[in-house]
């Protein structure tokens, strides 16, 4: 056996590891080598095999066309996928014929071509149940399973491939089977594999885990987790290694996708809280090390409310992506750029060293607002407020900082918006701006000026009421009636809000006791804040309110915010299902998002959704708009979920609506929120226009104050 000699030890061992009969058959159909196994099976020994035709082992009958099968096979011809299965009847030395299951495998045997044939004894396999037989179960589990696994030799010469490893890297198992996986290995990561061989070799581990690459004949990258055990002969040698692999190609790329996802706002790719907060953490960490300023500029909106309520949803999201674009371009790439939430924009700026450059960056964000942006066909005019905080190494946490520039913008907002103002200690008093408001609204809450006002909710059929929203209304000691949107807005950061939402809860439960105490009559719908939607404590709080006012449970019914939903759909489901074992109702609040967002909350258990008054009222493409009522009420009656249109002002919008098929109707044609002393005369009979009723003492003041609210 010439200069392969060394190497033929090797093939011997691992033809001897195998467990079933094994032939290394050459080009010209002699054997090569053969194990054990195969000779007990023959009869023959192995010496009496090696240089045998492997047409002696064949029935006479068949041998010559085994022998041009074999030719063809040899000369690729007639090429059987490598590695699969035949049956043929083999002929022992005694003359007996045998039924065996014969696997072909094409080698290169350093340098010569040889064919490896694995052979089964299927009269003995018939007689062994699958349940003994454990060679037999590896063999097929090697087959069939969907893990790609690979045999290699000491070298890291693949000696067999499974179907699954074949699929993995695109390629057929003739063009694996005697390569090692230089050919078909990410360029970079050339010598993983090399270094984990040597270490298994040197008996430095036992089993190898690493991640690599490689790249498909599609030319893609795979990444794949590889693990990599060894077998060894008596005498410590590696006989052969086998390679398990699990393509995570797909699971990494979603990973980082989940990373990115995580740290930034889904709606215009700016940085969000969780990643601000991180860089506010260390840019603060670095002033205190390396001393200079840093700053955090609050970018508010200014009535950004108007957009979404006359253009939309579509329209107010497509501005919002416009103003983070405008904001981007005059942000420098040391600092952070994020959305912080709704219409409020925040921007970390690190590394300066004058107050004077934070003003210039506060001009600079203003003056990118200033033309009109052009958003699905229209101009929308677009300002906002800023309020800053600059800190050095002296300045308190990265809380009170964020604290310091909410104060500042309030300010801004204060002193007429389309502005910046710079926190001082000043404002931070609670006799001026913003604290001086909040304890006011915390007056209100025991002083009586905060109360809930009632707007009904009729059947669209018969504009009579089957419900009322209850609606938060603040009458202020100076500036009269305060509507909800501004005062909300204050107590949203704070605990105040939750105070708020219990009070509303209480309110409107009590009420809705007094209009009937029969179990049929209207129902009470409360507004809920993203803080108590999300508070652990709200069913305690819903329980506590209806246990006090004596409600029938299912005459309560919760309006979850659409955008709240949004942002949280697994939470928004733990917290309707809670409700709903309660008896409570959940109604979708000012849907107006669209169909993408309905498919992913529908499966909630709602009682209602209520359709957003821009889709009620559209501003622009109408028939755009009425074929998405359309769709909401088909899908909402398809899932026993009633539709309410809110913001039906006039006998047209009555009639679309109705057109649709909405069930229930909202709006100032049958009556705005009145107090609870007013809600009696609208109960029981029809509401339409001469029922408009618009309430001075509250309406008119809080339309006026609206226009100033943010
Ligand atoms: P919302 O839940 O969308 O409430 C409907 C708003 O639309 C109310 O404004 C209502 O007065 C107004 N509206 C009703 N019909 C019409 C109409 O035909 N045309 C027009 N242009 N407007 C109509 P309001 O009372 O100022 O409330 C504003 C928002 O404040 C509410 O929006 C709700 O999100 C929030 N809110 C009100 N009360 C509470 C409360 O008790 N708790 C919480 N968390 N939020 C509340
Ligand atoms: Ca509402």
């Amino acid at each position: 056996m010439s200069e392969s000699d060394g190497s033929a030890v090797g093939w011997a061992q691992f033809l001897s590891s195998i467990p079933d009969g094994a032939l290394l058959i050459d080009a010209t159909g002699h054997i090569h080598l053969a194990n054990e196994t195969f000779a007990d099976y023959s009869g023959y020994s192995t010496a009496e095999l090696e240089g045998l035709s492997v047409e002696c082992l064949v029935p006479e009958r068949v041998s010559a066309a085994h022998a041009l099968t074999r030719e063809r096979f040899a000369d690729g011809v007639q090429r059987r996928p490598s590695g699969r299965h035949s049956h043929l009847s083999l002929v022992t030395k005694d003359g007996a014929e045998r039924d065996a299951d014969i696997a072909l495998s094409q080698l290169d045997l350093d340098g010569e071509p040889m064919t490896l044939a694995i052979v089964r004894d299927l009269d003995d396999l018939h007689r062994t149940s699958l349940h003994g037989d454990s060679e037999l179960r590896y063999r097929l589990a090697f087959d069939i399973s969907v893990a790609p696994i690979v045999f290699t030799d000491d070298r890291d010469r693949i000696l067999a491939a499974n179907d699954a490893f074949c699929d993995l890297l695109g390629r057929t198992r003739d063009e694996l089977l005697g390569q090692d996986s230089t050919s078909f290995t990410y360029p970079l990561d050339l010598g993983l594999t090399e270094a984990s061989l040597e270490r298994v070799r040197r008996h430095e581990v036992d089993a190898e885990h690493y991640v690599k690459r490689y790249v498909h004949r599609d030319g893609r990258v795979l990444v794949v987790e590889v693990a990599r055990r060894a077998a060894y002969d008596a005498s410590g040698h590696l006989l052969f290694n086998v390679i398990s692999e699990r393509d995570v190609t797909e699971e990494r790329s979603l990973t980082a996708q989940l990373a990115h996802q995580a740290l930034h706002d889904p709606l215009t790719g700016l940085a969000n809280r969780a990643l601000l907060e991180d860089r506010l953490a260390r840019a603060r960490a670095k002033v205190t090390r390396q001393g200079g300023f840093g700053a955090i500029l609050m970018v508010d909106l200014d009535d950004f409310k108007d957009v979404n309520d006359s253009h939309g949803h579509l329209v107010g999201d497509q501005v919002l992506i416009a103003v983070a674009r405008r904001l981007e371009e005059v942000a420098r790439t040391a600092d952070t750029l994020c959305r912080f939430g709704g219409d409020e924009f925040v921007y970390l700026v690190e590394g300066v060293h004058q107050a004077e450059q934070v003003r210039r960056i506060a001009e600079r964000l203003l003056g990118s607002l200033e033309k009109p942006f052009a958003v699905m066909g229209l101009s929308v005019e677009q300002h906002a407020s800023i309020g800053v905080a600059i800190w050095d190494i002296e300045s308190p946490d990265d809380l009170a900082v964020l604290e310091q520039a909410d104060l500042a913008l309030y300010e801004a907002k204060r002193l007429g918006r389309n502005r910046y103002t710079v926190f001082s200690p000043s404002l931070d008093q609670s006799h001026s701006g913003r604290g001086h408001d909040l304890q006011a609204l915390r007056d209100a809450l025991s002083d009586g000026s905060l109360s809930m006002h009632f707007q009904p909710i009729v059947s669209a059929q018969t504009t009579t009421a089957v419900g009322f929203e209850a609606l938060m209304r603040w009458q202020h000691h100076e500036r009269g009636w305060i509507a909800p949107s501004e005062f909300l807005g204050l107590a949203e950061p704070t605990d105040l809000i939750g105070e708020l939402g219990a009070f509303a809860l209480r309110e409107a439960t009590r009420a809705a006791a007094s209009w009937s105490p029969a179990l049929d009559g209207p129902y009470v719908t409360v507004n809920l804040s993203a803080r108590q939607l999300f508070d652990p404590e709200l069913t305690g709080h819903v329980r506590a309110a209806l246990a006090a006012s004596g409600l029938a449970h299912h005459r309560l019914v919760v309006e979850i915010p659409e955008r709240v939903a949004l942002e949280d759909a697994a939470r928004t489901s733990l917290v309707v299902t809670e409700l709903r074992d309660l008896g409570v109702g959940c109604a979708l609040d000012g849907f107006g998002d669209g169909l993408a967002s309905l498919a992913q909350l529908l499966h909630l258990d709602l009682r209602f959704v209520k359709i957003d008054r821009s889709l009620v009222r559209p501003p622009t493409d109408a028939n755009l708009h009425d074929a998405l009522v359309d769709v909401i009420v088909t899908l909402g009656h398809r899932t026993g979920i009633d539709v309410v249109a809110q913001g039906v002002e006039t006998p047209e919008d009555l009639d679309r609506l109705r057109q649709a098929g909405c069930d229930l109707s909202q709006g100032f044609l049958f009556s705005q929120a009145v107090p609870l002393s007013e809600v009696n005369p609208l109960m029981g009979t029809p509401l339409g226009l001469a029922n408009a009723k618009v309430n001075p003492s509250s309406m008119s003041a809080i339309q006026a104050s609206t226009t100033s609210a943010s």
